[in-house]
């Protein structure tokens, strides 16, 4: 989550919104990146200096817009003790973490009146491949009315996060993404 103290927090907005996609789903890397990366390879991440992660702070050595890390910067890593098997279950870890994270932030935002429609405007922008108007018109647009009150937005989702049920949750993520689940702790135990 962006850190808790308002003003860390803003300042952080910033950062994020500066070298990424700020969305109502939550923060992602541009598309423009995203090309950068695929070119790179899977093993190009963090080995060059224009392919360290856009929200690294070289100043401060470490994140710039994380307090505790979403999934796909937690289950990263560039090796592992159990070579292949072990890189696999953490890519599945990994898979399992995004789908989890962008389904809870969808289902929040339904909660908060978000129609089928604002959300997929989030995924048109990013998919939009200019970096142009049209793609900042689209991503306003996303942010429905809460444009220009993106704290107070993920402040709203936080709270209403608690009160979605597992039941329902289980539900929206379907039966592949629990199979996942199940079998990602029975390679973990
Ligand atoms: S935790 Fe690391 S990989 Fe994730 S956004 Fe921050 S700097 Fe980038």
């Amino acid at each position: 989550m962006l850190q808790s103290s308002k003003e860390v927090a803003r300042v952080r907005l910033g950062a994020a919104a500066k070298s990424g996609l700020l969305l109502p789903q939550g923060l992602f890397a541009s598309p423009e990146r995203e090309v950068i990366q695929a070119k790179a390879g899977p093993s190009g991440f963090g080995r060059k200096a224009h392919l360290l992660c856009p929200f690294f702070d070289n100043a401060k050595n470490g994140c710039s817009v994380w307090e505790h890390r979403p999934g796909v910067c937690s289950s990263y890593f560039c090796k592992s003790e159990k070579n292949e098997e072990g890189l696999e279950l953490w890519a599945d870890i990994e898979a399992y973490l995004n789908q989890f994270e962008w389904t809870l932030a969808n289902a929040v935002l339904w909660r908060l009146g978000f129609t089928q429609d604002d959300l997929g405007l989030s995924e048109a922008v990013m998919l939009s491949e200019s970096s142009g108007p049209e793609r900042a018109w689209l991503q306003k647009r996303a942010w429905v009315e809460w444009s220009g009150r993106e704290l107070e937005l993920y402040d709203r989702c936080a709270s209403e996060s608690y009160e979605i049920k597992t039941e329902e949750l289980d539900e929206l993520l379907g039966e592949d993404c629990l199979s996942l689940e199940n079998s990602i702790r029975e390679r973990s135990a």
